[in-house]
């Protein structure tokens, strides 16, 4: 195992980890510990480059800062990435040594579930680090966080159609789903069971067929999802997809969903904000997961009841930055970077 530190003046701490015996390569960034120690899940995918991955790690490190600062949560912010595809390259000896980068950051970053991994996987890592969350068994077991982000990204969109639709029915209202996995899938069921229409695309053709034949959904392809007609979007797959190509051709009033980063470029929130699109800031959408991780980081004895009335929070939170954002005629990112902001600065103090 071969730990090596990489130097970014934007983060903590930035570590590549390399066991070539069991074919992990991956980073460890640590954005920010101001709030508590960097909490963040690990993703694994097949990346295009080592860059690839780092740019991925350190984004999504920064994100979790403001993710843990929205939820009120005493957490900083870090994330940790495996290059190569998780259904044929994720072995339990792969993501034990993972484990042991883990450890040798000595509680500076706790780790859960991302995209690619599962609490069986997170069992795995916890062989080799007591610094886990999302684990499935123990006192303290959070398991799969995604039921909880599909919770918060629901109450989300409830907030998005109150604010940008008139009211928070979703009855008879359509919304468009980009991605069908562990969050979108739970997504759908909450918005079908309100009485939306659903309109949903994923690169996986049979969760796509399941949607289509379990809670009738309508499929478009790839692409088509950027320019349904649908009142809502609700990104659920990956970051960056909504940008300058995207944003002219999006036919919603509304975009909020789970997927991380959203935004290709800080520019793209007053793309959106300049088409009258209102946008419920990622990080705050979807905070229920790490709000669920949080309680088996800090040991809650009381999960389901501190769960529930962390996200009722974040739901509050919610509401407030979608109604500073109107007032201040402002796209409500730049309310929420600002919610940031002072939580930062208040609870650091
Ligand atoms: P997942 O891997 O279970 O699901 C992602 C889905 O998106 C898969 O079905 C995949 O086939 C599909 N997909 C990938 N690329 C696509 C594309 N270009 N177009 C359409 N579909 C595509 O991941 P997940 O856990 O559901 O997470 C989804 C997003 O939400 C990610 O961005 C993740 O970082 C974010 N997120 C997840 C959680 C959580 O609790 N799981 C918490 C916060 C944020």
């Amino acid at each position: 195992m071969n730990i090596t530190q990489v130097a970014t003046p934007t983060h903590e701490g930035v570590y590549r980890v390399e066991a070539a015996e069991f074919g992990l390569v991956g980073f460890i960034a640590i954005h920010s510990t101001t709030l508590g120690p960097a909490a963040g899940g690990l993703r694994m995918k097949p990346y295009g480059s080592e860059d690839e991955a780092l740019t991925d790690a350190l984004r999504l490190s920064e994100g979790m800062t403001y993710k843990n600062a929205a939820a009120g949560l005493p957490l900083g912010g870090g994330k940790s990435v495996i290059m190569g595809d998780p259904t044929s390259l994720k072995t339990p000896k792969l993501l034990r040594a993972f484990g042991k980068a883990v450890d040798a950051c000595e509680g500076r970053y706790w780790t859960a579930e991302d995209m690619g991994m599962t609490p069986a996987d997170m069992a795995e890592v916890a062989k080799e680090t007591r610094f886990v969350a999302g684990l499935a068994d123990g006192k303290f077991a959070s398991g799969d966080p995604s039921p909880i982000t599909a919770r918060g990204i629901f109450n989300s969109i409830r907030q998005v159609a109150r604010h940008g639709l008139g009211d928070a029915r979703l009855k008879g209202r359509t919304v468009s789903v980009q991605g069908l996995g562990h969050v979108g899938w739970h997504l759908c069921h909450r918005l079908k069971a309100a009485g939306a229409n659903l309109v949903v695309t994923d690169i996986d053709a049979d969760r796509v067929k399941a949607a289509v034949t379990g809670i009738g959904a309508e499929a478009v392809s790839l692409d088509d999802i950027y320019g349904v007609e649908a009142d809502i979007f609700a990104p659920c797959a990956i970051g960056g997809i909504l940008n300058a190509q995207t944003i002219p051709n999006l036919n919603v009033k509304a975009v909020a969903g789970g997927a991380n980063n959203q935004l290709a470029t800080p520019q793209d929130a007053e793309l959106l904000h300049g088409r009258g699109i209102l946008y419920a800031p990622d990080y705050v959408a979807n905070g229920g997961g790490i709000i669920n991780a949080a309680a088996e980081i800090l040991e809650i004895e009381t999960r389901v009841d501190w769960v529930d009335e962390k996200l009722r929070a974040l739901d509050d939170t919610m509401n407030n930055i979608l109604t500073s954002a109107k007032d201040a005629g402002v796209s409500p990112a730049v309310v929420a970077q600002d919610v940031v902001a002072q939580s930062m600065t208040s609870r650091a103090a």
